[in-house]
């Protein structure tokens, strides 16, 4: 009998980027010379065999309709060579062979409203989180937020005239997405979650649940004769983890849920080591459609930073040198005893097994 025959497994996942590269940059791969950067936005790259390559990049909302895209693969193939790829801040990239179509190429983006920077010691796209598109526990909006603070920090994204880069978050729920950024803008619940007691014993799974909290406030409950949760208030520090796993305990709040920004986080260890976010101010109102109070916390930190950083310094180098009382009386934010808690003692205070506990 034929030996069966072993079946291929299936993989999933990303595809295989070669397939989509610029030519030039498939044949160069790897055995790149050097690269400048003519101006912002526009960084050119010599290979050891003498092939030159400009990539032209352009600001996006991210979450981009239909018919931004065709608009954005229609300029790549009017005035570049047909292929983009996209940063993980959320801009676009164009890539060119001759420097002749730099400035027309510039000036389409341009007049199609995509702007055009974001290389250097400029303040990046924020990186946002997917917000009410595609998740189902947002605390505000995430893309609103970025249009209504890059208004406001275009210029800064044009030119590159930051002591290092600046790459800024948003986080529209407490828990999740987000990750490290020089300045981020997270929500903050103040309030402990509202249960409705009639939808917990047919939508949530009660165990995950109480697994769910960190600082096991959350205990099973009978609640009119019907199974339910209990939260012990005095325990709760607001997190919002119950939520996603049992959304009748809202906690969302038009009112009570804040935000709060972050700064001095980041992930590369270029002259000094990964460093985490610390909270600097907090209560902020949740103000759609421009969060002007966010907005202007935003940018009182980002023009002491620019004014004050050495060449070369992060935001967290920055703080690292001058000092934490410092930030506060430079930046005119007032400092209280909630702020710039690093969580050291969050081994002993915070659940970090998976041991159910009541
Ligand atoms: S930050 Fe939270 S609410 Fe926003 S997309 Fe991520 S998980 Fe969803
Ligand atoms: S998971 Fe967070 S919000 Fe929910 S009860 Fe526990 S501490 Fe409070």
């Amino acid at each position: 009998m034929a030996q069966a025959q072993m079946r291929r497994a299936v993989e999933s996942g990303v595809p295989d980027n070669q397939q989509f590269l610029h030519p030039l940059l498939k044949k160069n791969y790897g055995n790149w010379k050097y690269h400048d950067r003519p101006r912002p936005g526009v960084l050119h790259h010599v290979a050891h065999g003498g092939d030159e390559v400009w990539t032209v990049r352009a600001g996006t909302q991210r979450q981009m309709d239909v018919f931004t895209i065709r608009r954005l693969c229609d300029i790549a193939d009017r005035f570049a060579e047909g292929h983009v790829r996209f940063t993980i801040r959320s801009n676009i990239e164009f890539m060119v062979s001759s420097e002749a179509k730099v400035a027309p190429l510039i000036a389409e983006l341009e007049k199609n409203g995509f702007p055009v920077g974001g290389t250097g010691n400029s303040v990046s796209m924020i990186a946002h989180t997917q917000g009410w598109l595609h998740c189902d526990i947002p605390g505000t909006d995430a893309s609103g937020v970025v249009k209504a603070l890059m208004d406001e920090l275009i210029d800064e994204f044009r030119r590159e005239e930051m002591p290092n880069r600046v790459h800024l978050s948003t986080s529209c729920c407490e828990i999740n997405c987000g990750g490290q950024a020089d300045i981020a803008i997270i929500v903050q619940h103040t309030k402990p979650p509202k249960i409705n007691h009639d939808l917990v014993a047919n939508v949530c799974e009660r165990p995950a649940v109480v697994a769910r909290c960190p600082v096991a406030a959350i205990r099973p409950a009978l609640v009119n004769g019907k199974p339910s949760l209990e939260v012990d208030e005095k325990k709760c520090i607001c997190c919002g983890a119950c939520y996603p796993p049992c959304p009748p305990m809202q906690i969302n709040d038009p009112e009570h849920s804040k935000l709060a920004i972050w700064v001095g986080g980041k992930n590369s260890n270029a002259r000094a080591k990964p460093t985490f976010m610390k909270m600097v101010a907090a209560g902020l109102p949740n103000n759609p459609p421009r969060w002007p109070e966010v907005a202007d916390v935003v940018k009182r930190i980002l023009h002491v930073y620019k004014a004050d950083a050495r060449p070369w310094e992060r935001l967290s180098d920055w703080v690292e040198r001058i000092g934490w009382p410092r930030f506060f009386e430079r930046t005119d934010l007032p400092f209280t005893k909630y702020l710039i808690d690093d969580w050291r003692g969050a081994r002993v205070n915070l659940n970090a097994s998976t041991h159910i506990r009541f």
